[in-house]
């Protein structure tokens, strides 16, 4: 069977264990004689798994009983908007700290709907460091602080997060979700796209503490209240089954790996065998983050020209490695190397990469 070494983005590589235990179940589900996807999302047999989703991811990121777990539409885009329409009421600020595109964009639905304010920024720099969590001093009259975890396009994570004490702290983790270890209970608010680390696209885990939700405005539309889905259990309208069953998957990998702490392990071997190949290049292979701001999921880097960046990846993909073009807006090189892709898919590109600088 063809497999190729996968370092998409997003959507990304899911374990193969997960595809293939979806194959079995595909079209009789549990003996439903029907398919997941056929089934009433009211069924017995779907709520078992919707249960079972939301249990199994408390378990495994330690989330305390005093938050809920949400799974919604609209993708981490919607939660750009959704965030400031619950909680940016018109005397508060929603502060934001700008470390790439997506908090950019988070930004930017905000300043539709209220008042903003930028509290630290790499943006001057290209955005190729985090900001240091102690100049992150919240505004007078704050709502909330966005900040980005883990910057996909990039390829800068946060290392650490700061403490706001009673000001609401909420991250955008869609590219590293469920990547390491967490102490939940920093954050307020916690929201990915499912489609990096967690599953396929069409689903949307927000982890959101009870206390936030209490002073939400009944007039926002039903569907963009978060109230609505607390208190529907997120089955007020239906859900997109499918994709909440391959999550179910998902988190049942990561239980057989170990669990979070034994990914995060792995993770930072992945990511170490990378960041080796480009500190020990001499200056071959230039990482785009600075040392102290590296993610561990994205590792984006470039090569001395463009000519050569092509020959590099279309040489790549004659070997199969499939999705290693940076983002069309940094361009260069990226390995997102989420949870689901194995390290031999590493070790692989590593030795890709040696002989490719040798050749050069
Ligand atoms: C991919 C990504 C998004 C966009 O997610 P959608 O589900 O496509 O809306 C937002 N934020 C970050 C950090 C991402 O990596």
């Amino acid at each position: 069977m063809k497999r190729v070494h996968n370092f998409n983005a997003g959507p990304a590589a899911l374990p193969f264990d997960v595809l293939k235990r979806a194959q079995e179940e595909f079209i009789n589900f549990k003996d439903s004689g029907m398919a997941l996807m056929e089934l009433s999302h009211r069924s017995k047999e779907y709520d078992q798994v919707h249960e079972k989703a939301i249990a199994d991811l408390k378990e495994l990121y330690h989330i305390p009983n005093d938050y809920e777990v949400l799974f919604l539409q609209g993708g981490a885009s919607l939660q750009f908007a959704m965030i400031p329409m619950n909680f940016l009421s018109s005397e508060k600020v929603g502060n934001y700290s700008l470390t790439g595109s997506w908090s950019e964009k988070a930004l930017a639905e905000a300043e539709k709907l209220g008042k903003t304010a930028i509290i630290s920024s790499s943006k001057e720099s290209k955005y190729n460091y985090i900001p240091n969590i102690n100049e992150l001093i919240p505004t007078d009259d704050a709502a909330y602080v966005h900040i980005t975890s883990n910057n996909t396009i990039y390829g800068t994570q946060w290392a650490e997060y700061p403490d706001l004490g009673d000001i609401p702290l909420i991250a955008d983790m869609s590219s590293d979700i469920l990547s390491k270890e967490i102490d939940i209970s920093k954050f307020s608010m916690i929201y990915a796209g499912a489609q990096k680390n967690l599953g396929p696209s069409g689903v949307t885990v927000v982890i959101v503490k009870k206390d936030l939700l209490k002073d939400i405005p009944s007039s926002i539309p039903t569907l963009l209240n978060y109230q609505t889905h607390v208190k529907n259990n997120s089955l007020y309208n239906t859900p997109p089954t499918f994709s909440i069953y391959i999550l179910s998957l998902v988190l049942d990998w990561v239980r057989a790996q170990g669990g979070v702490s034994a990914i995060e392990k792995i993770n930072h071997e992945k990511a170490s065998l990378i960041y080796n190949c480009l500190d020990e290049s001499n200056g071959f292979y230039t990482p785009h983050a600075q040392v102290g701001s590296r993610s561990n999921m994205n590792v984006t880097f470039t090569l001395p020209s463009e000519e050569l960046t092509k020959d590099f990846l279309a040489q790549a993909k004659e070997l199969g490695f499939v999705g290693l073009a940076g983002h069309r807006s940094i361009g260069g090189c990226r390995a997102s190397i989420y949870n689901a892709v194995p390290i031999e898919s590493c070790e692989a590109l590593v030795a890709f990469m040696n002989d490719f600088k040798t050749k050069y």
